[in-house]
């Protein structure tokens, strides 16, 4: 190869490793929530990039997790987290339960994302059809463990009841709402993380036909 010719092959690997890098930076750089809205879009145009989910990933998380997110979210199968905002292996700490609701052992388990692994962003994420939703609009009596769930619920309903709509889609929402009031009020973590502007915390609806996550503001 000529010299000049050299020179014209140097110049090109430089400026696309610059590329490369501005564009790893700029992806890096944006938002944890747009990082899951842009996430979502991707899954939803049924482009998902699967990031994050190669052996060399699996290799860096293993030395320790630095998640950009709290996900909480229904257990329901059709809600997984990762694959619905289209993360990978250490990008998201998540915490499911029937009807998206939390205890105490939850609360733990958030405060630990938010103090010791310093996550700035909390997903509060109910979905279409909730069964659990739909036992406590019911007002079904269940057996076991499971009626704390629906009592759990049961509040959100009640506040549902005064607005024009689906009952179910509705209480949903108010369901969500009402966790992210009790997150957004905890003491004494969260409360002060929010106070301090260090924290985020949004709710969000799944729809499980078209699989779009909304924020509900
Ligand atoms: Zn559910």
């Amino acid at each position: 190869m000529k010299t000049g010719k050299k020179t014209i092959a140097l110049i090109i690997t430089v400026l696309s490793i610059s590329v490369i890098a501005q564009t790893h930076k700029g992806f890096d750089s944006q938002s944890p929530l747009q990082k899951l809205i842009d996430g979502n879009k991707r899954f939803t145009d049924s482009k998902p990039m699967h990031v994050n989910q190669t052996s060399e990933r699996r290799s860096e998380v293993a030395k320790g997790q630095k998640p950009f997110a709290v996900v909480v979210t229904c257990s329901d199968s059709r809600v997984p987290p990762e694959i619905i905002f289209d993360q990978g292996l250490g990008d998201l700490f998540v915490i499911r339960t029937a009807g998206n609701i939390i205890d105490d052992i939850g609360l733990g388990s958030i405060e630990y994302a938010v103090e010791h692994l310093r996550v700035q962003l909390i997903v509060v994420l109910g979905h279409e059809k909730c069964g659990a939703v739909d036992a406590a609009v019911k007002g079904d009596h269940a057996e076991g463990h499971i009626q704390n769930l629906i009592d759990a619920i049961r509040p959100a309903v009640e506040k549902a009841k005064n607005n024009k709509g689906d009952l179910l889609d509705n209480s949903v929402k108010a369901n969500v709402q009402m966790v992210v009031k009790q997150l957004s009020s905890s003491e004494p973590i969260l409360k002060e993380f929010m106070h301090e502007k260090k924290l985020n915390i949004v709710g969000a609806r799944y729809d499980l036909d078209d699989g779009l996550v909304t924020i509900l503001h």
